[in-house]
């Protein structure tokens, strides 16, 4: 696996970045996230990324893809694992407040941002992986060394401390 050699801008222009179309992909390393790697069991994942432009529903809107290998502490054995992550956010981008409290009148769920001319693309990314990581993190079913049964709708049992 070769690293990309094109360095990745820190900032871009979230409104002008959507309504061009442009798109941006490359990966993070979680080394430079200080709060996902609090969760880790380890500081040597990767995260794949691409950003990209759109008009969608006439709304000038990003789409951020993500793809995550991360090592977490597995909840029932308490021994690290290889969780899989991937997540898709639209966000509409709108010029200002204003646009966005219409926006938001019009579609609640609307998961609209304000213009921002230097968008921290890796906070970015690093807010929407700790949105996917899974709540109660443990090994696939048949994979942890603690190999009871649980039963697959097990997600609302509390976590014991
Ligand atoms: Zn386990």
């Amino acid at each position: 696996m070769s690293a990309r050699t094109t360095p990745i801008p820190t900032f871009v222009d979230s409104l002008s970045f959507a309504r061009s179309g442009e798109t941006l992909a490359g990966e993070y390393t979680v080394s430079g996230m200080v709060r996902l790697q609090g969760l880790l069991a380890s500081g040597d994942g990767t995260i794949r990324f691409q950003l990209s432009g759109s008009m969608t529903a006439g709304r000038p809107t990003l789409q951020l893809l993500l793809d995550a290998e991360l090592r977490l502490v597995c909840q029932r054995c308490l021994e690290p694992y290889t969780q899989s992550v991937r997540s898709v956010s639209d966000m509409p981008i709108a010029r200002d407040e204003r646009e966005l409290a219409r926006w938001e009148s019009d579609d609640p769920l609307i998961d609209g941002q304000i213009a921002d001319p230097k968008l921290d693309v890796r906070n970015l990314a690093e807010d929407e992986i700790l949105l996917s990581l899974p709540l109660m993190p443990r090994h696939a079913e048949g994979e942890c060394s603690l190999g009871y049964e649980c039963s697959p709708g097990d997600e609302s049992s509390p976590a014991v401390d």
